[in-house]
Order: C-alpha cells, then structure tokens, then sequence
C-alpha cells in the first residue's frame, strides 16, 4: 500500500527518512504522516526499494537540504557521513541507529554543537520510564549485595550486541551507583571466566526469529531478587516515539538531546 504525502501546510514540519526502506523507515514514514508532518521523502542504499509515492533523495545533503528535521534509522557505517552533512545543513537530527563507535559518538556530538539533535537507543516511552527506573533502583540497591544483570533478545537480523537499550539499561545503573559502565561491563561470557567481579554488570544477548525486543534487568542479592522486564510488542512504538521527538526538536537550540528530554523527564536520568 502506497504512503499518502501531505501536500505540506506553510507551518507543517518537514521531515526527511534516512533508511526508508528499512523495518523502521516505513514506519516512520507512515506515522510522520500520520502525525500531520510534511514527509518530504527519504534515502536509502540505491538497491533497496523506497515505499511507493516516496520521493527518492540522491544523498543526505538532498534530503537534509528540503528538511527541517531528518530522523535516521539505518546502520552505524553512515552514521560519521550523516552528522557532516546534518551539521553543514544546520537541520534537526532524530537518531536511531544503534551500534555506534567512539568515533561515530564523537562525530555526533561535534554535530550537537551546531545542530538540535535528538539521540536515543530506543524511542518507546516504557523504555525510557524503565532507564529512569534502573537508576533510581541502582542508586537505593548497593553493588556490594546486588548483582546486576540484563538479558535482551532481538530478531535475528539485529547486527549489533548488546543492544543499544541494553547498554542504556546498564549506563543508567552505573550511573546510579556513581560508576562507569566502561569500567564494570561483562559482556558475552564464554569459558572460564573466574568468579563475577563485585560490581559488574552483566549483559547476555540472545538472537531468535522475529523478537522486536525484549529487555530484563535483574538485581540480585543473596535474599531477594528484582526485575525490571520490558517488552515491545510493535516496533511502531519506536517509530512514534521518534517522530514525537522530530516534531519537539524541529527549531529547538543545539545541544544533544534524550527521549527523556522529549518525554519531560530529562532531569530524572
Ligand atoms: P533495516 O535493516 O530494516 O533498515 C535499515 C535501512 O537503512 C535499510 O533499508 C538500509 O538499506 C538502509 N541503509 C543502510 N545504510 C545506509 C546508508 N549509508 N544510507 C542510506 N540508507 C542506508 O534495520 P531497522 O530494523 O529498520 O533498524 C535500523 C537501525 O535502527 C538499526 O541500527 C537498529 O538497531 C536501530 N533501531 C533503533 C531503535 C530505537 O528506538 N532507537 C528501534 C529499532 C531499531
């Protein structure tokens, strides 16, 4: 079924979809629209097939230069390429994709200084109520008795591991307990590793048919054990979230925001 375009109000919001043809990219489309914005069109790699009705961009510079928001969903690889020509446009950025490098990050927050930027490893509101959960629990919660735990499974498309909400589960407790999750993060155990080490925090990734995405975070002391578990049953919560953020950060300062800012809960994680 075609994508119907709206013709574009004066005061209507254009926005731009980088990875339109991608899971998420038609979502997005179709809640842009939805939501009453201008979808100007998207990009894609040149061999993947873009939702009928859709304009076509040649390259991001095209896009970003008939937007005024661009939310992307495609693959770190074009992330650093991206945030140069976001910046050089001085347009709003939604950011999606996940499995980002230092260098990639880096590359983003240059664009941040110049730019109205909205970055998110995962745009569903139960999420980010979850991360501003982790923290509190981290914080009341102390490493020496409670182990921390998170378990996600993903489709088995995902290219990435953890997932990019699970490493936002995992900061938000590091940050609650005052430690950096570079500095405590077990990831992907395998043979003899020795016993856990006070105050790490655990990840396991599983990859499984056509699971959206699923999240648990446990704490785990000698006496009692709590989890926090989150499940999305529709990756359109992810595609309503962001474009919730797009229409919040069209015209906003530069700076580099959260989900927890768009949602009104920005000083809480
Ligand atoms: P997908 O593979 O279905 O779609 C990605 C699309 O991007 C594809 O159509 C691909 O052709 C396109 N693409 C790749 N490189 C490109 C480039 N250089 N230029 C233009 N287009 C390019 O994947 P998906 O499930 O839609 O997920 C996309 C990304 O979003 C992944 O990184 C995923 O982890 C992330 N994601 C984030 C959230 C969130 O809430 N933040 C939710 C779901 C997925």
């Amino acid at each position: 079924m075609g994508i119907r375009v709206t013709s574009g109000v004066s005061m209507s919001i254009r926005i731009g979809i980088a990875g339109i043809a991608g899971r998420m990219g038609r979502l997005l489309a179709e809640e842009a629209v939805a939501a009453g914005a201008t979808l100007v069109g998207g990009i894609d790699r040149p061999e993947a097939p873009v939702p009928p009705g859709v304009t076509r961009f040649t390259d991001i510079a095209a896009l970003a230069e008939a937007a005024d928001v661009v939310v992307d969903f495609t693959h770190a690889s074009a992330v650093a390429g991206h945030a140069a020509a976001i910046g050089a446009a001085g347009i709003a950025w939604v950011l999606g994709t996940t499995g980002l490098s230092a260098d990639d990050e880096a590359a983003v927050r240059v664009t941040a200084a110049r730019c109205a930027v909205v970055q998110a490893a995962n745009f569903s509101p139960g999420v980010n109520l979850v991360l501003v959960l982790a923290e509190r629990m981290a914080a009341g919660l102390p490493a020496t008795s409670y182990d921390v735990e998170i378990v996600e499974t993903h489709h088995r498309q995902t290219v990435d591991a953890p997932s990019g909400t699970a490493i936002a589960m995992g900061r938000a407790v590091a940050k609650g307990r005052g430690a950096r999750l570079e500095e405590v993060m077990e990831s992907g155990r395998h043979g003899h590793t020795g016993a856990r080490k006070p105050g790490a925090i655990g990840f396991a990734a599983l990859r499984a048919g056509q699971v959206v995405g699923e999240h648990t975070l446990l704490f785990a002391s000698a006496d009692e054990h709590i989890t926090l578990s989150h499940r999305a049953i529709d990756r359109r919560a992810f595609a309503a979230g962001a474009i919730r953020a797009a229409l919040w950060v069209a015209g906003r300062p530069p700076a580099l925001y959260s989900m927890m800012d768009v949602l009104g809960m920005g000083d809480e994680a």
